[in-house]
């Protein structure tokens, strides 16, 4: 027998040494680690049984076997599933499968994980779980699908190195053997294991058996005792989904939830449906109450399970939901589907696209309901998705009024921490007003100060508050109940016709001075014009009609995108009377000095205003410095 001492890499180094000395409570979650794998590598061994029958056991029937042997205080959890060969086992129980390791191990510090242990099976790392009850672990397996005895046997104390060696293996599938640790003699008691496997194991779809023994009468003779030796089932393996709504509680619900999602924190609603007709399938999806740790990373895995008729197909299958539905989690067992469906079929399969336009449907339903119905509980939801649920509104053309109906926003119009949904924006709308106004902001307070609202708060208009990055993008260009939405910092604005005609009179008015400010600012503006938006602050800078909302670009520059330098338009406030003094000396002397000045002051001031830097800050504060000087002069 070949022996070979390999290292762990250094990620599961760490993560033994957390494991192994910083995590005390709810140890227990090892055995539902363990088991969960051994599930795992049963279905997939089913799976690939359906077009490879030497995957097939000679009986059939897959089984999770526990077995305990006091005297050697070893505890082994056997299965007779998928298997693993001499590079299936360094890849897997070497290193840590998942590409947010820094992240995790982060996680794993913090206190939120130290406090609940069991959150660690979150992040796929769940057999190096057993280390916090065993001081060794043996596992020896053989990949199903050969003919040969060969298996291959892992082993390692969890002090960074481990042994793989050759050896013969009697059946295919996966043994893992526990040296249990001193003082975690416990989970050789049969109670033990079974209350942890009820627990949370109850609903794995194969049976988890012992040998357990138990006494009897005799048959031999009458009043006297024997011991035999049965195999008992532990779990129920209930297929909850497929249960009548009414058998069920909601703690069951709760449970599967867990069971299924490893989330700890209890679903924020329940969605358990049959259709039948076209397709006959059945569905139960949750919406989580928080966002899972890992939905922004690129590795998540969207999608509920897909099982047909019972069998498990598939851990996650996004072709069931669309992208801005990301979050929901859930079971969906078809009745129509073939056994031996590949990725590929499913992709152009017709049964799919029912099944995925019924789930849709019913979630957006679902929401509204909650929305009218339920409003604080939908507001937290939307906390936590809203974001995510918005991208539908850009991609899901033919859903994207009744997407938009489940948004909320921040408005000029209502307290802070309250909404406004765009149907109510809609019904309060002033008469004649054509448009949905709104601004892009990265704070509430910030966004609510901001004089670009000046006009549109005087002459009473609502504007909505956009405070999530994707808002210009989503929503610029989108029409709701035939009201286009527009950003009020960008364009030409003018509330009414009265008020445009002024502007436009004006513009004629001061038309030479108003050239002279755009040859001065001729590099750093596109153009310089009067202002429908303005009425107490003298001038503003605003986009042109189709170019990147300020707010966007800012945030796209801070994510490191390059931009080509986007020139913006100055606007003036003709009624500031500021602008009136700037006037008059632009008559006495066109060519005078201070104007030049003033008109740099102005564009700065503009620049301040925005949130950006003046141009030159240094020259900017010299320049309001000597008028600060001049002003003390005549005040004292
Ligand atoms: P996860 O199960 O979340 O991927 P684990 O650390 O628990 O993370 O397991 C790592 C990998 O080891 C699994 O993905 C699987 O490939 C393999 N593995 C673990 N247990 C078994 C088993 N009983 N049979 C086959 N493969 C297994």
């Amino acid at each position: 027998m070949t022996t070979e001492r390999l290292e762990f890499k250094t990620e599961v180094k760490q993560l033994l040494d957390l494991m192994i000395h910083s995590l005390y409570s709810h140890k227990e979650v090892f055995l539902r680690e363990l088991i969960s794998n051994a599930s795992d590598a049963i279905d997939r061994a089913r799976y690939e049984s359906l077009t490879d029958s030497d995957i097939l056991e000679q009986d059939g029937s897959w089984k999770i076997k526990i077995t305990v042997d006091k005297d050697a205080a070893t505890l082994m959890i056997s299965d007779n599933g998928i298997g693993m060969d001499h590079a299936g086992v360094v890849e897997a129980l070497g290193t840590i499968a998942h590409s947010g390791t820094k992240e995790f191990l982060a996680a794993l510090q913090s206190k939120e994980v130290k406090n609940n242990p069991e959150l660690i099976g979150q992040f796929g790392v769940g057999f190096y779980s057993s280390f916090m009850v065993a001081d060794k672990i043996t596992v020896l397996s053989r990949k199903a699908g050969k003919k040969d005895k060969k298996g291959i046997q892992w082993e390692s104390t969890g002090d960074g190195t481990y042994t793989v060696s050759d050896v013969e293996k009697e059946t295919k599938g996966t043994d893992v053997i526990l040296h249990l640790k001193d003082d975690e003699k416990k989970y050789l008691q049969q109670w033990e294991i079974e209350s942890v496997i009820k627990k949370y194991s109850d609903f794995i779809e194969h049976p988890i058996c012992m040998d357990v023994e138990t006494e009897v009468d005799s048959t031999l003779k009458k009043g006297e005792k024997v011991k035999v030796t049965e195999e008992k089932t532990f779990n129920s393996m209930k297929a909850l989904w497929l249960k009548d709504k009414s058998e069920l509680t909601e703690d069951e619900y709760k449970e599967f939830y867990k069971h299924m999602s490893h989330d700890f924190t209890p679903p924020a609603k329940v969605i358990h449906y049959k259709a039948e007709g076209t397709s006959e399938f059945t569905a139960l999806l949750y919406i989580p109450s928080r966002a899972p740790v890992n939905i922004l990373y690129k590795d998540y895995k969207m999608g509920p399970m897909l099982y047909v008729k019972r069998v498990q197909i598939m851990d996650h299958c996004e072709d069931l939901l669309p992208q801005y539905l990301r979050f929901a989690k859930g079971v969906v067992d078809s009745s129509d589907l073939p056994l031996n469906v590949s990725r590929e079929i499913l992709q152009h399969n017709r049964q799919m696209d029912i099944m995925k336009t019924s789930i849709t449907k019913k979630i957006l339903d679902t929401l509204d309901e909650m929305k009218t119905g339920d409003y604080d509980n939908y507001l937290k939801i939307y906390e936590e998705f809203g974001r995510i649920l918005k991208e539908g509104v850009h991609f899901d053309l033919s859903r994207r009024e009744a997407i938009a109906d489940l948004l909320l926003f921040p408005s000029t119009k209502i307290d802070a921490g309250k909404f406004r949904t765009l149907q109510e924006y809609v019904e309060n709308m002033k008469e004649g007003q054509e448009e949905i106004y709104y601004i892009v902001g990265t704070a509430l307070n910030e966004a609510l100060r901001s004089p670009y609202l000046e006009a549109f708060t005087k002459k009473d208009y609502e504007v909505l508050v956009f405070l999530d990055d994707i808002d210009d993008f989503i929503f610029s260009g989108f029409e709701y109940k035939g009201k286009k939405m527009k950003s009020i910092t960008k364009g030409d604005m003018a509330l009414d016709k009265e008020e445009k005609e002024e502007k436009d009179k004006a513009q004629k008015k001061y038309e030479k001075f108003i050239d002279l400010v755009k040859d001065i600012l001729k590099d750093d503006v596109k153009d310089v014009r009067f202002s429908g938006r303005l009425t107490d602050t003298i001038c503003c800078l605003v986009a042109d009609e189709g170019d990147l909302d300020p707010q966007m670009e800012k945030l796209l520059k801070s994510m490191g995108q390059e931009l080509p330098p986007m020139q913006r338009i100055l606007e003036i406030n003709p009624t500031h009377p500021l602008f009136a003094s700037m006037n008059v000396i632009f008559e006495n002397d066109k060519k005078s000095p201070i104007l030049e000045e003033y008109i740099r002051l102005l564009y700065d001031q503009a620049l301040v205003l925005e949130g950006s830097k003046p141009k030159d800050p240094g020259a900017f504060s010299k320049l309001i410095a000597k008028l600060m000087v001049e002003n003390a002069g005549t005040a004292s």
